[in-house]
């Protein structure tokens, strides 16, 4: 039999799963944020042989980044989401890679955000502060975007797994409206960053993207990973009727697909996060 770059993969079907491996080449994921969590989620997924790659980040690469993977010294000065697409590409040339240095908070980036978050089958969130996952959750819900969100503690020492499909799980904002019973740890702008533990979300930010895309196994709802303790909890959220994202209590934003949420909404959702002491 005929060896490629796919073959060991493509071995997981003799152990009973109907995986048609191929399917990930029609595929094209987002990756928001080229951090210690999109460093790692996006070389899985280019060996894994996903079709298409969108990148978003504004940064440049700087000294504290280097204790992550795909950056080197080399890279210091340069814009992280094309030190990704050279290092991608050399990894697997066959994938298409599009990079978007920019601020999705920009608002004169957010129809060129739209536009493209349309072409994308599902979203990979590696940002790291409140704001733009707030606005990363609604541009997913109004755009029926399933994404899979993640996010480290400010130790780095814990985080958490949030698979998120539009009109059939609980949004972010839903678990906010709701008070999962979660650790006060939820993720900020990075203070303290362990490379192992993003590895460890990263990687499990990829497993549910390819059961979702391949149609196999069991998703998680949402998952904690304390690396203190060496231990994961499972929590079973639910769906809030109320949640001023995706439930349906605005009636002059009826929660419906392609309905949008108004920028005036969403800058109330921001303003009043960003005070919040807690973080997420
Ligand atoms: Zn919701």
């Amino acid at each position: 039999m005929k060896q490629d770059r796919y073959t060991r993969l493509k071995a997981i079907k003799d152990f009973g799963y109907n995986i048609n491996w191929d399917d990930l080449q029609k595929i094209h994921i987002g990756i928001i944020g080229v951090g210690g969590l999109g460093c790692v989620s996006s070389e899985m997924a280019v060996r894994c042989g996903i079709g298409e790659l969108s990148l978003f980040d504004f940064d440049t690469v700087e000294m504290v980044n280097l204790n992550r993977h795909m950056f080197k010294i080399e890279h210091l000065g340069q814009h992280k989401v094309e030190v990704a697409r050279i290092m991608l590409n050399e990894i697997n040339p066959d994938v298409h890679i599009y990079c978007f240095n920019d601020d999705i908070m920009d608002p004169t980036f957010e129809q060129q955000f739209e536009n493209q978050i349309d072409t994308i089958d599902i979203i990979l969130n590696g940002l790291d502060n409140i704001p733009a996952r707030e606005y990363l959750n609604a541009k997913c819900i109004n755009h029926n975007i399933p994404y899979i969100d993640a996010g480290a503690s400010r130790s780095g020492l814990s985080g958490y797994v949030h698979p998120v499909i539009p009109q059939k799980t609980a949004c972010a904002k839903c678990l906010n409206s709701i008070g999962v019973n979660m650790p006060d740890e939820r993720g900020e702008p990075c203070v303290a960053s362990l490379p192992s533990t993003m590895a460890i979300l990263a990687s499990i930010q990829i497993q549910e993207m390819l059961k979702y895309l391949l149609n196999f196994g069991e998703m998680i709802d949402y998952i904690m990973y304390n690396m203190i303790k060496g231990e994961f909890l499972n929590y079973t959220t639910q769906r809030d009727p109320q949640c001023p994202i995706c439930g349906q209590t605005d009636d002059h934003y009826p929660q419906c697909m392609n309905v949008k949420i108004s920028k005036k909404k969403l800058d109330e959702f921001i303003d009043e996060a960003e005070k919040r002491d807690d973080i997420w």
